[in-house]
């Protein structure tokens, strides 16, 4: 079995630095997807360096994405020469892990205007960032994992907030100028203080994506993906039983109550756990089992919590989501926490478990680049964990 899985937990652990000889290949370079801040920033580097790749995927029997997370001092190190191309280096490999880069949707890469709404995300994931702000800032309560805010006014060149005929029109010029390239389109963003109504909002624009989806003949092969906070009144979130091939999530971010308070206080303060979960069970009803999902963040509590967490969803009808904490620039927590390897390999093991007695659908369909789901659908975790740290 491929140790890809193992190599893309070693990454997101330790982040990648870009070697000269990489930098300088890649600078001649067109074509391929450079990283485009929407809203968030895990590059520590100078801010007028050159845009590093968005993703990396690691070659071989079957490819795996990951992000390219750059939080300096690591042993793990993204070269380029002649004869091998881009590859992965490490004194803790027996070989460089050659890897290929994404080609950008030819579309996004020409059109200003679909560039400025929309992303592409993981490869595979037309994704759209609306809206670009989140109130908990305004009230000193953002989760303490998110860089929106910082991210946001850094840079301006990405749309504020989104309407209908946006979305619409990027998603129907993307499938005509790039049909195959895209599995999923993706509607996320910050939140309104009247969350019935950021719903509502959100809610149009999954329906301009399916719509722009269902004209074209597509809507087998590529889902349409929601991820929000729940309304308050949760009789509004049967609209999304309208919508084929969709799902969605709520995130819970952590599981131990106590962690959850204090990563993502405007949650806990305006909504709760338990009020987060009560919405989750009434989303698996009306999206269907398995197709609601929650991120659980790893590495930002024990990782038996996060396991906890991830087996009370499973066997609810809910498919957690694991992400590996990603160190943003602008977020309040940045790089005073970083799971290790070793924790990340942990909880993988355990999602193993619950991929292998439960029929949990990865939210993200190989384009997780910080997420290990994906892998755990394919069995990419099962086995002696390498030795990686
Ligand atoms: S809810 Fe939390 S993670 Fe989401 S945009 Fe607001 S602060 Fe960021």
């Amino acid at each position: 079995m491929s140790q890809n899985a193992w190599i893309k937990l070693a990454l997101l652990a330790n982040g990648i630095s870009l070697a000269p000889e990489f930098i300088t290949w890649f600078g001649g370079t067109d074509g391929y997807v450079r990283r485009r801040n929407f809203y968030n920033s895990p590059n520590w580097g100078p801010t007028d360096a050159p845009a590093p790749p968005q993703e990396l995927r690691l070659s071989g029997e079957r490819s795996v994405t990951v992000a390219v997370n750059d939080y300096g001092q690591t042993r793990w190190q993204l070269t380029w020469s002649e004869e091998t191309g881009p590859v992965v280096v490490s004194d803790l490999l027996p070989e460089g892990q050659p890897v290929e880069l994404v080609t950008d949707l030819s579309t996004l890469h020409s059109d200003a205007e679909i560039a400025r709404v929309s992303n592409l995300y993981g490869g595979s994931a037309l994704a759209f960032f609306s809206p670009r702000a989140c109130y908990f800032f305004a009230e000193g309560t953002g989760c303490r994992f998110c860089s929106l805010d910082g991210t946001a006014r850094e840079n301006g060149e990405f749309a504020g907030r989104l309407t209908y005929d946006e979305v619409r029109n990027a998603v129907a010029t993307v499938i005509a100028g790039d049909r195959k390239a895209i599995n999923q389109v993706m509607i996320v963003g910050g939140n309104e203080r009247d969350l019935d109504r950021g719903f509502r909002n959100q809610l149009k624009l999954v329906h301009a994506a399916s719509d722009a989806l269902v004209e074209a003949g597509l809507t087998d092969q590529v889902s349409v993906h929601l991820v929000a906070m729940p309304p308050r009144d949760l009789d509004i979130i049967d609209a999304l039983g309208e919508i084929p091939n969709v799902h969605a999530g709520f995130d819970l971010e952590a599981w131990d109550p106590e962690r959850f308070a204090a990563i993502a206080p405007g949650k806990h303060a305006d909504y709760g756990q338990k009020s987060i979960l009560t919405a989750l069970e009434r989303l698996r009803d009306v999206v269907g089992p398995y197709r609601a999902h929650s991120i659980l963040i790893a590495g930002l509590e024990p990782a038996k919590s996060t396991l906890a967490g991830a087996q009370k969803l499973a066997a609810e009808g809910i498919s957690p989501i694991i992400n590996a904490y990603h160190s943003d620039r602008h977020s309040a927590l940045g790089l005073s926490i970083r799971p290790t390897y070793r924790h990340l390999a942990e909880v993988a093991s355990g999602l193993q478990e619950l991929h292998d007695a439960f029929p949990i659908q990865p939210y993200w369909k190989g384009c997780g680049r910080n997420a290990m789901d994906f892998e755990a659908s394919h069995g990419m975790f099962r086995g002696a964990v390498p030795q990686y740290s």
